[in-house]
């Protein structure tokens, strides 16, 4: 059996692209060595469409707990790893390295530096410096294994996922001269999702202007966002399309520009080099997750209580959302037309 590597990171989303950037070096800097990537179920696809990976080793529901960790574990020893690149570092992940015989690299998951952030709430000038991009602590925890420095993450989606989106496309009647505009309206934690009266006034501003809009998000999501959806249902000019990944990745590969929380999707979407228009509430970009890459802009309302999570909370402690209600669409429209065309005109949203 090959002696290969053994990249571990089991999600999120966001965090499973930003690996990607680092798995791709680390498979470059070691061509005869076959990749194997450690990744929770829901994301095996889209690990397994990247042309940098050999194998996935999906996590399931029976690995879950003390004996399915002692079982793939079992699994691991069979192989016959020469590095192991863990940008998970958890004690689960550290379990399953144990005794591997291959030398480990680790990210710097640098938690007293971010958590600094979140205690500081008392205005700029007591701010800490900010959090190297996690993106980058992946890429140096894979130089210790010899991968040289490259670009932000890139994702691709595999031919089927853009035959998928191509027929898509069709039956939904885009011309060649329209812009559509990708939006995601809603994300993991609700102090990081932009008022969905928001996203609506939004949505309607884009499509008077004559752009369509790709609204992407899970099945559960949908359901929680009725006037949205209702709105969507009777709107020839929006689709909204769930839960895939891959033909998500190709549908936003589509897009002149994305609308996002701070969220997995806003990673794929830059992965996909889609420009990214990302809307930060009870996080900052300073805590190292804004989206890596040429071409974004990142609005944030710099209010004194923000952050107040290092991931999102359930409700705003204060109990207003002013960091993402304070956002106004029209705000968001003025930036999309900048990102899209700079200039004072901007293109005909
Ligand atoms: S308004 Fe302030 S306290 Fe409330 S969720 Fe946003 S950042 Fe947190």
């Amino acid at each position: 059996m090959t002696p290969g590597t053994l990249l571990i990171r089991f999600g999120s989303l966001g965090d499973v692209i930003l690996s990607f950037a680092a798995g791709r070096t680390l498979r470059a800097a070691h061509p005869d060595d076959p990749l194997t990537f450690v990744v929770k179920e829901t994301y095996a696809d889209l690990v397994a469409a990247q042309p940098w990976v050999d194998e996935v080793m999906p996590l399931t529901a029976a690995d879950r707990g003390a004996m399915g960790a002692i079982r793939l574990r079992g699994q691991l020893a069979a192989g016959n790893w020469k590095r192991i690149l863990d940008l998970q570092d958890s004690p689960r992940s550290r379990f399953l390295a144990l005794g591997l015989g291959a030398t480990a690299s680790r990210w710097q998951r640098l938690r007293r530096e971010r958590r600094a952030w979140v205690r500081d709430r008392d205005g700029e000038a007591r701010r800490p410096a900010a959090v190297r991009p996690a993106w980058l602590r992946f890429q140096d925890a894979a130089g210790a294994l010899g991968a040289r420095p490259g670009g932000p993450p890139v994702v691709s989606w595999g031919e089927r996922a853009e035959q998928e989106a191509g027929s898509l496309w069709q039956e939904w009647g885009v011309s060649a001269r329209e812009q559509v505009v990708g939006l995601v309206p809603a994300a993991a934690w609700p102090t990081k999702e932009w008022p969905e009266f928001h996203s609506l006034a939004l949505a309607r501003s884009l499509v008077r202007g004559g752009a369509r809009v790709l609204v992407v998000s899970t099945s559960a999501e949908r359901q929680r966002l009725p006037v949205l959806s209702r709105w969507a249902e009777e709107e020839p000019a929006v689709l909204w399309f769930c839960d895939r990944l891959l033909p998500i990745a190709a549908l936003l590969a589509r897009c002149c520009a994305a609308v996002t929380p701070d969220s997995g999707l806003m990673h794929l979407a830059a992965a996909v080099a889609t420009p990214v228009v990302a809307l930060f509430g009870s996080t900052v970009p300073e805590l190292g997750f804004a989206p890596p890459g040429e071409g974004h802009t990142v609005l944030v309302r710099g209010l004194p209580c923000q952050p107040c999570a290092l991931h999102g909370r359930q409700r705003c402690p204060l109990g207003h959302l002013d960091c993402l209600a304070g956002l106004a669409p029209e705000e968001v429209l003025t930036t999309l037309r900048r990102t899209l065309l700079p200039g004072p005109a901007g293109p005909p949203l």
